[in-house]
């Protein structure tokens, strides 16, 4: 079964969001195989972003994602790495469908939520760099069934 990666930043998290955002997600379907509070260091934030390290916003980036706790979360199911990113909606929230996490609650690039993976292979890699391997669960939903 498919895994992706989603993490909502300081603002959510400080915002009081998670309750929200974490509703969504189980609304949706989605099995959460793993979930932490935590804070992120300025190397973790630096590998996690480093396809953006020669963008002008990437130290204002580093600065915030490790201004605050953010909650991280490993999901699973069927192709959820494209239904995380619906979820997630537009990088910029101003492009973002209302229904979606960016459209509902973000107003600006820069302070925009959530993180989700945009891909499978960044998925493996950003579990593989946010997660140990003893903290993602494998359990069964009851409500599965009713899912696929
Ligand atoms: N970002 C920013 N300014 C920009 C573009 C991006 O602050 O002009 C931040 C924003 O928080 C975004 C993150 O950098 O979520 C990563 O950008 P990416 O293009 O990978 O977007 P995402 O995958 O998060 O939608």
């Amino acid at each position: 079964m498919e895994k992706t990666f989603l993490m909502i930043k300081p603002d959510g998290v400080g915002r009081g969001l998670v309750g929200e955002i974490v509703k969504r997600i189980e609304n949706k379907g989605i099995k959460i195989v793993g979930a932490k509070l935590m804070t992120v260091s300025e190397d973790l934030a630096k590998t996690h972003y480093g396809e953006h390290s020669e963008k002008p916003f990437f130290g204002e980036l580093v600065d915030f994602i490790t201004s605050g706790p953010v909650f991280a979360m490993v999901l699973e199911g069927e192709n959820v790495v494209e239904i995380g990113r619906t979820l997630v909606g537009k990088t910029n929230p101003a492009e973002s469908a209302p229904g979606t996490i960016r459209g509902d609650y973000g107003m600006t690039v820069g302070k925009n939520i959530i993180h989700g993976s945009d891909s499978v292979a960044s998925a493996e890699k950003e579990i593989a760099l946010w997660f140990k391997e003893e903290e993602i669960i494998d359990y069964n939903l009851v409500t599965a069934a009713w899912v696929y």
